[in-house]
């Protein structure tokens, strides 16, 4: 390959995450808190060789990390089967799987026997009234069986926590420890407002720098790792050696470094969590687009993007919800469970 894929603030090309879905099993505050949502039409969602070739493309424009995600990714049915294709049409590219957990158990085997490397799983809370609470789901149990055995598969393993003030921030030191016995990464995640987080408000942020004061004090000093690269994560060692992750999105966005292009299930690619609309790329794929052609279409998307919806939204005045629910339902590939977190 020639001279690298970068955009226009000469940001390459380096992650694609693929939402395989719209759908979820859960209905967490954060990201899916209405009653009804509308969902993209099953007829219109990309077939496992659609995405395969679509993988293909990019790790050839230069993508060397693809992730799953939805949406709840494990309701795509024959998950196992993507993974196994993804892995053939990109056999060096990093392959990771992002998951509510609650359908992980029972398919780890198949998964990781497809290829499939690393797992992040979300958990925001350790306690059964507060998950049913967050997620309108009893489920919390499964989740934790999942990470049992995503641990026993062998999976590099990773906990994401979006931490919200009133809610789980009094939970940062047992979810620290709970990470350290699994043993897996944990990471905390800033509330975002992104599209569907209508109950967003300011107030309830935890900022990154408070979830370090909290972890000092119970902890003592915590010790920064080196840059991270366009990896989203700050990573901090504590002094017991446990090393965990902050996203600081909301208070310290991280756009100059932004590498990731994202892939909703119908084949609209979009390159910031934040901007107002993506690129069809479903029919050309569907019309009868040669690999040179989709090529070129995903390139100049590339080359012309200048996004950096998180760090405009930090400088909006009287910030408040970022995408009115009206504006969703017209619209919902503006939702964070469509795009793909
Ligand atoms: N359903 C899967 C899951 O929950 O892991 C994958 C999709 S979910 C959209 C991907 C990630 O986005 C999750 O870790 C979730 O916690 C995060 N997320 C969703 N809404 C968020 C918000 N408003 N602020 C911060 N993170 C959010
Ligand atoms: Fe929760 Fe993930 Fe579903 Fe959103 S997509 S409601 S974060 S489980
Ligand atoms: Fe990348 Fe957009 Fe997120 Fe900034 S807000 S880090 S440009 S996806």
């Amino acid at each position: 390959m020639g001279r690298p894929l970068t955009d226009a603030l000469d940001r390459p090309l380096g992650t694609l995450r693929v939402s395989v879905t719209d759908r979820c099993n859960l209905r967490c505050s954060y990201c899916m808190p209405e009653e009804h949502y509308n969902w993209l039409p099953r007829g219109e969602l990309l077939t496992f060789e659609e995405l395969g070739r679509l993988a293909r493309l990019f790790t050839d424009l230069g993508v060397s990390r693809l992730r799953l995600t939805g949406g709840e990714p494990l309701l795509r049915r024959n998950l196992a089967e993507l993974i196994a294709r993804l892995r053939t049409v990109a056999p060096s590219a990093d392959l990771a799987l992002t998951t509510n957990g609650v359908m992980l158990s029972e398919q780890c085997a198949a998964l990781r026997d497809a290829g499939l490397q690393r797992v992040t799983i979300s958990l925001d809370t350790l306690r059964p009234d507060r998950f049913l609470e967050l997620t309108r789901r009893p489920d919390l149990p499964a989740v934790l069986d999942s990470i049992a055995a995503a641990r026993r598969a062998g999976f590099s393993l990773k906990l994401n926590t979006v931490v919200m003030r009133g809610f789980n921030d009094d939970e940062l030191i047992d979810l620290v420890d709970f990470a350290a016995a699994v043993p897996a990464e944990l990471r905390f995640i800033e509330y975002m407002d992104v599209g569907g987080a209508t109950r967003w408000s300011a107030d309830r942020v935890v900022s990154r720098s408070e979830i370090l004061a909290r972890l000092a004090a119970r902890f003592g000093p915590i010790e920064p790792l080196p840059a991270r690269g366009a990896a989203p994560a700050e990573r901090f060692r504590l002094t017991d050696g446990t090393v965990i992750g902050i996203i600081a999105s909301t208070t310290t966005p991280f756009c100059r470094d932004c590498d990731r292009a994202r892939l909703t299930a119908d084949g609209t690619l979009f390159t910031c969590l934040y901007a107002g609309s993506g690129v069809d790329l479903r029919g050309p794929l569907r019309g009868g687009a040669s690999d040179a052609e989709l090529i070129d279409r995903i390139s100049a998307v590339w080359r012309n993007r200048s996004d950096r919806g998180a760090e405009l939204r930090s400088t909006a005045r009287d910030r408040g919800v970022f995408i009115p629910v009206e504006a969703l339902r017209r619209d919902p590939r503006l939702e964070m469970h469509t795009r793909g977190g």
